[in-house]
């Protein structure tokens, strides 16, 4: 057994999704160091961890900033299974990044298809809500479509910062709900105390 050293915090791993100029690195930015970020390079990738506390419990939120690279369908799995819960990004002002969500949802849902539908957390949300005069996808469409996966619809805006830390904690809250819901299962089920439900994959050299 291991000495019990610092101790760890629980982590959720939170992956941003949806089409190139959408606002998922300056949400992202604006989440971890409270600023507009206009000009963030569109075709970079990265991940950001901080210290948050989540309904009175200190935690840590890990999040991938993805960027395209998930053309390439075994990066874009990877990203996605490595993923606890997904903030799935379109803007108001662009149709097409709002059709585009459908198909990071399927991606999604294929790559965990060890779970249901219910059991990944994942918010619906719609970027650049102080754009209203531009706006393309009404309020109630998106929510519509939300409704239909049953999952909840948020506006966000990067800019002013409108619901950008909401989404996060909903996110994190939905995420932490699921692990706890899982490890009760997996308690009952065989009396163990693994916390970690992974599959061992066996290496044959
Ligand atoms: P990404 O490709 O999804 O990471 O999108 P970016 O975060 O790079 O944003 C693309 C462009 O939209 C940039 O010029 C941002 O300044 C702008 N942008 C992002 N979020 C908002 C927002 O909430 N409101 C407004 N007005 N512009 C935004
Ligand atoms: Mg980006």
């Amino acid at each position: 057994m291991s000495k019990p050293s610092k101790q760890q915090l629980t982590l959720h791993k939170v992956i941003m999704v949806g089409s190139g100029g959408v606002g998922k690195s300056a949400l992202t930015l604006q989440f971890m160091y409270d600023e507009f970020v206009e000009d963030y390079e569109p075709t970079k990738a990265d991940s950001y961890r901080k210290k948050v506390t989540l309904d009175g419990e200190e935690v840590q939120i890990d999040i991938l900033d993805t960027a395209g690279q998930e053309d390439y369908a075994a990066i874009r799995d990877n990203y996605f299974r490595s993923g606890e819960g997904f903030l799935c990004v379109f803007s108001i002002t662009e149709q097409e990044s709002f059709q585009t969500t459908s198909e990071f949802r399927e991606q999604i849902l294929r790559v965990k298809h060890d779970r249901t539908e219910e059991q990944i957390p994942f918010v619906l949300v719609g970027n650049k809500a102080d754009l209203n005069e531009k706006r393309q996808v009404s309020r109630e469409e998106a929510t519509n479509l939300a409704t239909s996966w049953h999952i909840p619809y948020v506006e966000t805006s990067a800019k002013t910062r409108e619901n950008v830390d909401k989404v996060f904690y909903d996110l994190m809250r939905k995420i932490s709900e699921q692990k706890a819901a899982e490890e009760s299962t997996q308690n009952g089920k065989d009396g163990k105390k693994k916390k970690k439900n992974k599959r061992r994959k066996c290496l044959i050299l």
